[in-house]
């Protein structure tokens, strides 16, 4: 089915696409439209005016912000990211996410931006980012905020982001530990996915601090503090046994939904697999290092 007829701007800059979106007539940034082409072509979605952010200079560069932190462009593609040699070497796991995500097709014109913004629970991006500790930078009239990825999804196919305002980069420390992802799927898109990171005490042997999040079992991705504090202070070698008494009771206490990809129980053990494969690769990866 085609979409009902609208209008197309070309902004050449981020201060010329705000305004677009501002008015007189509102209108929706489309970046790969991957998304947004399909749910138009659909009728689940319907605008007047589309601006086509595609011309930006600026919001495709993959670079370093200082030595802690690195910033991707929204408008990167999941390819390009994929191919980056500086995510290759410093976020490797980011790399090879990017990679899995969807098809050739989608991944060579989907952005990372558009995957974030259109706040579909079963994403790939925003359960790792949520893990690493990213900051999503919008910007609009009034300047640009900076938002955790753990608070920018609201809900499903919502986030906070306001109409107007336009989504530029993505800041991301740069991990100084082990970091793993894990997804389970039957089509495309992850059924459950889980995120790990480790920073580890000058020793290398000993958990300093855990970062986890797990994703697509309810409408955003999740945190599970229980298993978080477990793993704090132990060994990367008893890391395993060390969550074994709280990863049940944590998993029944988070948000989680049946939907196509399975039931909620389904999606629970699930979970708990990924993450003991996670537990299981980011203590190969400790040990490997250490040789
Ligand atoms: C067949 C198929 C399989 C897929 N499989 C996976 C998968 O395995 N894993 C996964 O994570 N995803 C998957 N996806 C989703 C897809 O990867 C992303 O959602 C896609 O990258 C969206 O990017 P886009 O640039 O095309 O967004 P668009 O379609 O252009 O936009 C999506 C939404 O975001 C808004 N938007 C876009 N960019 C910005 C911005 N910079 N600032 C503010 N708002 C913005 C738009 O207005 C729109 O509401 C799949 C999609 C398809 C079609």
């Amino acid at each position: 089915m085609r979409p009902p007829l609208f209008e197309i701007a070309r902004p050449a800059n981020v201060g010329e696409a705000i305004h677009e979106a501002l008015g007189p007539q509102e209108g929706m940034f489309y970046s790969g439209g991957t998304e947004l082409l399909l749910a138009m072509k659909l009728r689940v979605i319907h605008t007047d005016k589309l601006i086509d952010i595609k011309g930006i200079r600026g919001l495709s560069e993959i670079a370093h912000v200082d030595e802690k932190t690195f910033q991707i462009g929204a408008r990167c593609t999941h390819s390009q990211i994929e191919q980056s040699e500086l995510v290759q070497r410093i976020l490797p796991t980011l790399a090879q996410l990017c990679g899995n995500v969807a098809n050739v097709r989608v991944r060579n014109a989907g952005t990372i931006g558009g995957n974030l913004c259109f706040g579909e629970p079963h994403a790939d991006p925003p359960t790792l980012l949520a893990a690493l500790g990213a900051r999503l930078c919008l910007s609009s009239i009034d300047g640009e905020r900076l938002v955790d990825a753990d608070d920018f999804i609201l809900d499903e196919f919502e986030t906070v982001r306001e109409p107007h305002e336009l989504l530029t980069r993505i800041l991301i420390p740069i991990p100084n530990g082990p970091v793993v992802y894990q997804r389970f799927r039957h089509g495309e898109r992850p059924a459950v996915n889980a995120a790990m990171l480790w920073s580890l005490d000058p020793s290398g042997r000993t958990i300093a601090n855990a970062r986890i999040r797990i994703g697509a079992l309810g409408a955003r991705p999740q945190r599970l503090e229980r298993v978080e504090a477990a793993l704090c202070g132990v060994t990367t070698a008893e890391a395993a046994q060390a969550v074994s008494d709280v990863l049940g009771s944590s998993l029944d206490s988070i948000d989680v939904t049946d939907d196509r990809h399975g039931s909620a129980e389904y999606k629970r053990h699930l979970a708990g697999v990924l993450l003991r494969r996670n537990i299981a690769e980011a203590e190969t990866m400790c040990r490997e290092r250490r040789r």
